[in-house]
């Protein structure tokens, strides 16, 4: 079967005119960004990498970093997806745990990469900056103006490595995830049918390069169907609206902190509606009622999906019929909709046997985007990936009708008392109250109830709170043992680049501060 450099180059030659990508009010079209793509390709063969040799991307929102994974795909060379909001110390760890030969970053990464201590050990290393490189580093710019730009041939082994992406770290260190050829280029492919994306639609994509889930769930997908993408990192809402009607936008994402956003950029550009085709929600729980906010202004245009870096892509999927009271999913607001065709998914007990519907268990995910295993870490993967399946360490539960509901995460879990506390559904209750903005719930050490449930809160800007409000307020909410103990009311909550809370970040602030 194809590798994604195939991929991207059929894409380039059937679209070649049509814009790939914009940001920063510039923009390259498709046969631009193959052709410099497979400049890259050789610039680095010039520099002693052969196919195979894994080189560390660093990017930011330009249109130059979306050349840089189609060289890398066209060469045959495995991307390390370098988030670029780490610090030296993460990106070091990730160098030399990746064992990358060759980096290419962005103007952003520039202060980032010019303290790496490995940097001088790479056989290549290209900055993409408007000022000049830091010492060391080559310009991209003239490295790929004196590169050779003929096609060389592809590899045709599927199951090589195309990238590895880092996963967010909200427990311990990062994992390199090994996304094969095949996992990725399935999802390439599954992405336009799960998400609805018309040919040669428009991508107003609010999200950046940071995420890796990102490429393959909405880059890739747009660049295969003709699409264009639009960077619009920290639009406001106002230049989000505005810039949808411009440019017909038929696809966004509305991850959950960026809905308000979304919302209002509706509110005051109704017409972007005549083409959104889709709105896309993944990463973490969608509340209840902001969903519902969201399908009253949008309507069946939701899509909400369940996925992870692992499992490269979508899992599950909502049908536009679910929203329109159509589903037969007993509650469609708290659910993440069904398995694609391309993934079965079971509950499982502490053993690995499959629960009935309705129970709540660890989901298990059988999937043809499957990754390939954690980098040099055979141990975790065994752990991970058993006889095909990925234990996600995601608890929930399936209903009579096959739509799965999210519970919390197994490593989330509080026992207090022998009773199963799953911090989700404290959380979904104290963001009912107006006057709390944020919440995470945790575990603290207790010598009655083995934990005591606890929550940090941050209350909303203009209203006034007191830690006996919310426990007075979960107490009508919640049966006694989840309601609870402790209430901490916090300025912010630590989230990572994934924007998911850290809990063992948070759980070490609050001891700190209350020591
Ligand atoms: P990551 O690999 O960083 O994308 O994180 C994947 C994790 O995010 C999953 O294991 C879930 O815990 C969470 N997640 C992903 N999608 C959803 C969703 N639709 N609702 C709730 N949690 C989600
Ligand atoms: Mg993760």
């Amino acid at each position: 079967s194809q590798t994604l450099g195939e991929l991207f180059a059929n894409a380039g030659h059937r679209f070649a005119g049509n814009v790939a990508i914009v940001a920063h009010g510039r923009q390259r079209t498709f046969a631009e960004v193959v052709e410099r793509g497979w400049r890259l390709a050789h610039a680095l063969r010039e520099r002693g990498l052969a196919p195979g040799d894994k080189v560390a991307a660093m990017l930011g929102n330009r249109v130059e970093s979306f050349e840089v994974y189609v060289g890398l795909a066209l060469g045959g060379y495995t991307a390390v997806h370098v988030n670029d909001r780490l610090t030296a110390t993460e990106v070091d760890y990730v160098l030399s745990d990746s064992g990358a030969r060759a980096l290419v970053h962005t103007d952003g990464a520039s202060g980032v990469a010019a303290q790496l201590a490995l940097a001088p050990g790479l056989a290549a290393w290209f900055a993409i900056v408007d000022d000049a490189a830091p010492s060391g580093a080559e310009s991209f710019d003239e490295a790929l103006a004196v590169a050779d730009s003929s096609p060389m041939p592809f590899g045709d082994d599927d199951e090589a490595i195309a990238l590895i992406g880092y996963t967010s770290g909200t427990t311990g260190f990062p994992k390199g995830v090994l996304v094969s050829h095949r996992a990725v280029v399935g999802c390439v492919k599954l992405v336009p049918y799960a998400y609805r994306l018309p040919l040669q639609g428009h991508a107003a994509f609010p999200g950046g390069w940071s995420f890796v889930s990102g490429l393959w769930g909405v880059i890739f997908p747009h660049f295969y169907t003709g699409g264009t993408v639009s960077f619009i990192p920290g639009a406001t809402p106002e230049e989000w609206g505005r810039h949808m009607v411009e440019n017909g936008s038929t696809f966004t994402l509305g991850l959950t902190p960026l809905i308000p956003g979304l919302m209002a950029a509706l509110q005051a550009h109704p017409q972007a509606l005549d083409t959104l085709q889709s709105v896309l929600h993944s990463g973490g729980p969608l509340p209840a009622e902001l969903a519902e906010g969201l399908v009253e202004l949008i309507g069946d245009r939701l899509v909400e999906t369940y996925g992870m870096t692992e499992v490269v892509g979508p899992i599950t999927i909502t049908n536009r019929t679910d929203w329109r009271g159509l589903g037969r999913a007993r509650n469609i607001f708290e659910s993440v909709g069904r398995p694609l065709p391309t993934s079965s998914m079971r509950v499982v007990d502490a053993d690995g046997a499959s629960l009935p519907d309705g129970e709540v268990g660890e989901l298990v995910i059988a999937a043809d985007t499957m990754f390939s295993g954690y980098h040099g870490q055979p141990d975790k993967t065994a752990a991970a990936l058993r006889d095909g399946e990925y234990f996600t360490g995601d608890l929930g539960y399936r209903d009579e009708a096959g739509y799965f509901y999210l519970t919390g995460r197994a490593q989330d879990l509080i026992i207090s008392g022998g009773a199963n506390v799953y911090p989700a559904e404290v959380e979904r209750v104290l963001l009912l109250m107006d006057e709390v903005a944020d919440a995470a719930v945790f575990g603290l050490p207790d010598d009655r109830w083995g934990e005591a449930v606890s929550a940090a809160v941050v209350v909303a800007p203009g209203a006034s709170l007191t830690e006996d409000a919310v426990r007075t307020f979960a107490r009508g909410q919640l049966a006694g043992y989840k309601k609870p103990v402790h209430v901490f009311l916090v300025d912010a909550l630590p989230r990572n680049a994934s924007m998911k809370v850290m809990k063992h970040v948070l759980k070490d602030q609050i001891v700190d501060a209350h020591q």
